[in-house]
């Protein structure tokens, strides 16, 4: 965790606790890290510090169950310490960290590496752990080493378990450990080649096209597998689901009666494949961005249930690389800095249940609702975020935490902002701007 810096007494005046439980007007008294009273008019120490929350939401922090941070390998791209930034200034007080580093995060000694480059950030780093050994999908990674240190979430993102038998056999060795397998799902066979979302757009522009079905058939495999393995317990969880038929494929699965838990991005839901029209490859991600329908597809199931946490999959690219041409460029987009004030413009959802998609929801997928996500109430750990849910703002790419520049959203005018985060009773972000 954090280390002990400024963590004097603070009372976040005058705002609207939101949570789990529902909404009402509080003030939240601290103290060594912790919550210590919560109600109209409390009040703190004559000494603590106070953070002013007139107009705005006070919320359990943010959980992000999906983040690259390019450490260790990419650190031109990004590194633990300035990812923890872009996400405190987010409002995240909990990130996951993607495995798919240089080397990848595939047995004890990486993971422990890059937990203690995350200790004393401003953001409780965690990490998941690769399926398969180097992410190559042959053979099984030593997962129960990791979980002995504290991993979660099991996946190979950038790319899917293509092996259904070891698929297979990685959901009952989690289940035997009590860890969730999380899928990138894509058929490489099917995608292979492909740049963009195959479609209208790509036959026009001549780009080659990833289908839709290299999703869905691997989303359809996973539920099959996750039904086969459920008697054993097994967790499965669907990282970035882009298209009309995953969302349809989870809806049916859990109307069966299966657990499965399903996250989307907020480009899935704020962009189409139009974008790519200039050949700009800030706008090449993968999965990549899909027809209105599908955008559409991913709103519905946000605001039913049927996606449970929106991930950012926050994959900053250094400028050399991401100013390639459309087809050399690797896919990725920012994400930390802008989720929550694209969910809250672009989701007609009320401000509790955006909350509930991008924290609590989030936390108990991760495993870390002991400490992030839950109620804000007496005993509880103070990782909060005070959110300004009128104040509108541009996003300016010069002005991002992140060490990279790749958003899609340059010039894009938002509304709700990040004001305070608070991680284990230290103000981390105040008005705006990280303390350090
Ligand atoms: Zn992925």
């Amino acid at each position: 965790m954090t280390n002990d810096i400024d963590r004097g007494d603070l009372v976040i005046r005058g705002g609207t606790v939101v949570d789990a439980t529902g909404s009402r007007r509080a003030d939240v008294v601290i103290q060594g890290g912790v919550v210590v009273a919560v109600g109209d008019g409390v009040d703190g120490p004559r000494s603590a510090r106070v953070l002013d929350a007139g107009g705005c939401v006070v919320a359990p922090g943010l959980v992000d169950l999906h983040v690259h941070l390019r450490q260790p390998g990419r650190e031109e791209a990004e590194t633990v310490e300035t990812g923890a930034r872009a996400a405190a200034l987010g409002g995240y007080t909990a990130i996951v960290a993607m495995p798919n580093t240089e080397p990848a995060i595939d047995c004890a000694s990486a993971v422990r590496e890059v937990l203690e480059l995350g200790e004393g950030s401003v953001c409780d780093v965690r990490v998941a752990g690769a399926i398969t050994k180097g992410r190559q999908g042959l053979e099984l990674a030593a997962m129960a080493e990791m979980a002995d240190l504290g991993v979660r979430l099991f996946t190979d993102d950038g790319t899917g378990v293509q092996d259904g038998r070891l698929m297979r056999r990685a959901l009952e060795y989690a289940s035997a450990l009590g860890v969730t397998l999380a899928q990138h799902c894509e058929d490489a066979c099917l995608a292979a080649g492909g740049h963009m979302h195959e479609g209208e757009w790509s036959s026009r522009l001549g780009l080659a096209g990833v289908p839709a079905e290299a999703e869905e058939l691997m989303v359809m495999r996973d539920i099959v597998l996750a039904r086969l393995t459920a008697p054993m317990g097994s967790r499965m969880h669907f990282l970035h689901l882009s298209t009309e038929g995953s969302v349809a494929a989870v809806r049916a699965a859990k109307a069966s009666g299966l657990v499965v838990t399903a996250e989307a991005a907020p480009h899935h839901f704020t962009l189409t494949d139009a974008s790519v029209a200039g050949y700009d490859s800030v706008f090449k991600v993968n999965p990549p961005l899909r027809t209105a329908a599908d955008v559409a597809a991913v709103k519905a199931g946000l605001a039913d249930g049927t996606l449970d946490a929106i991930a950012t999959d926050h994959a900053p690219h250094a400028p050399e690389d991401k100013e390639r041409p459309f087809d050399h460029a690797p896919p990725g987009m920012l994400g930390l800095e802008t989720a929550l004030g694209l969910s809250l413009s672009e989701l007609d959802l009320p401000i509790e249940r955006v909350l509930a998609l991008m924290s609590w929801r989030p936390a108990r997928i991760a495993g870390l609702d002991a400490t992030h996500g839950g109620p804000v109430a007496e005993g509880r750990p103070a990782n909060l975020c005070v959110i300004d849910p009128a104040a509108t703002w541009v996003v300016e790419p010069d002005r991002l935490a992140s060490r990279s520049r790749n958003t899609p959203y340059a010039g894009r005018r938002l509304t709700g902002r990040v004001r305070h985060t608070v991680l284990f009773g230290e103000p981390v972000v105040v008005d705006g701007e990280a303390q350090r």
